[in-house]
């Protein structure tokens, strides 16, 4: 399939391009697009058809459900059964903006949004290119990553490009992505509020207006758990190379990686070192890759998912990372990293 590559930097004038996206997503076809977290692979979600188009283009397991992008609380209102009080609490201080929450499904959603649960997840992103998109499409846009499943996801159109290119109909460029990871993922359909995916909305935040907001079990480092959010359970965000995460203090931090990157160049393997601002100039060697500043853990959000797909095409053997705090977005970053390194890490 031959896919279209479209441009937006000034939406009040490119009024034609964004119908032809729309009218793409209305005729049941798959088309990327920006949103404040990362990039999307938005269908309409209330075809199953075209729903089916977006696990074959990732290749996603079927029993990983997907989230609706709406754009307005009127279009909510017909994809749920009811909206509890703490849910439009939440919507009023943190929509449009990277939370997703999961509410008691109506019947005209589809049974491959949920893989067959009884909820569903929504958020109304914030970036105005999906805003634009659901609002000319006139239908809840079902978008997960647009990156090839496994992947990381994708920050800026050409990743989706790598990843998407002839197996889609459009890609839209909106530039680089804000946040840089994913949404949080919020339960309010159970008797204590749940966190099932940290992300761009913090823990902290969260407690602000509801104090009894606890984090998920399943979300541990450890891999043996019956995950209550099916996306819980998969290898997520993983380069192709090894990698592992080192946890410590400062200084032990840089001698422990730069021992260890011997040890491995010794053995012919080529290494990459994810760092932090900070410490750039304590690492020696020739594929040293910043993350971000410790300073604002933002920027670490921001530049991490690009990081580690630069390190991918340096066709690097194995990746030593440094972790960070897991406070504020702290805890959405080392998720994901843990994710990407398959949970191995290093304590010193
Ligand atoms: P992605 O679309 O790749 O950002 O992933 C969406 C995340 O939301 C995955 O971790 C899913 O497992 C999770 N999710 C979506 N719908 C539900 C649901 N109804 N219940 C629990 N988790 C969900
Ligand atoms: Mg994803």
């Amino acid at each position: 399939m031959e896919t279209e590559l479209i441009r937006i930097h000034d939406l009040d004038e490119q009024i034609l391009e964004m119908d032809r996206a729309a009218s793409l997503i209305k005729a049941g076809e798959v088309v990327a697009f920006p949103t404040e977290t990362v990039y999307g692979l938005g269908a309409d979600g209330l075809s199953e058809a075209a729903v089916r188009k977006i696990f074959k283009a990732k290749g996603r397991p079927q029993d990983n459900p997907l989230i609706l992008h709406v754009d307005s609380v009127q279009m909510l209102e017909r994809l749920v059964l009811d909206i509890p009080e703490d849910a439009y609490r939440c919507i009023e201080r943190f929509w449009p903006g990277p939370l997703t929450l999961l509410f008691r499904k109506s019947e005209i959603v589809p049974d491959i949004i949920t893989a067959g649960l009884q909820t569903v997840a929504i958020r109304m992103p914030s970036h105005p290119v999906a805003l634009e998109l659901i609002r000319r499409s006139a239908t809840p846009i079902a978008a997960p990553s647009a990156n090839t499943s496994g992947r990381p996801s994708p920050t800026r159109a050409s990743h989706v490009v790598q990843d998407m290119k002839g197996k889609i109909a459009m890609i839209i460029d909106g530039g680089k992505t804000g946040v840089g990871l994913e949404s949080t993922v919020l339960d309010l359909t159970e008797a204590v509020p749940m966190i099932l995916r940290p992300g761009g909305v913090t823990l902290e935040d969260l407690r602000e207006l509801l104090p009894e907001v606890e984090m998920d079990p399943g979300l541990g480092d450890g891999r043996e758990f019956t995950p209550k959010s099916p996306g819980q359970k998969y290898r997520h965000y993983a380069p192709n190379a090894e990698m592992i995460i080192f946890s410590g203090d400062r200084e032990s931090l840089v001698t422990a990686m730069m021992e260890r990157a011997r040890e491995e160049e010794s053995k012919g393997r080529r290494v990459g070192l994810l760092v932090t601002e900070e410490n750039r100039d304590r690492y020696k060697g020739d594929n040293v890759i910043v993350m971000g500043s410790v300073e604002d853990k933002r920027t670490i959000a921001h530049g991490l998912f690009d990081a580690i797909r630069r390190l991918d095409e340096l066709e690097i053997d194995i990746i030593l990372c440094e972790s960070v705090e897991e406070d504020q977005i702290g805890m959405a970053i080392m998720n994901r990293l843990l994710k990407a390194a398959g949970g191995n890490r290093i304590r010193l």
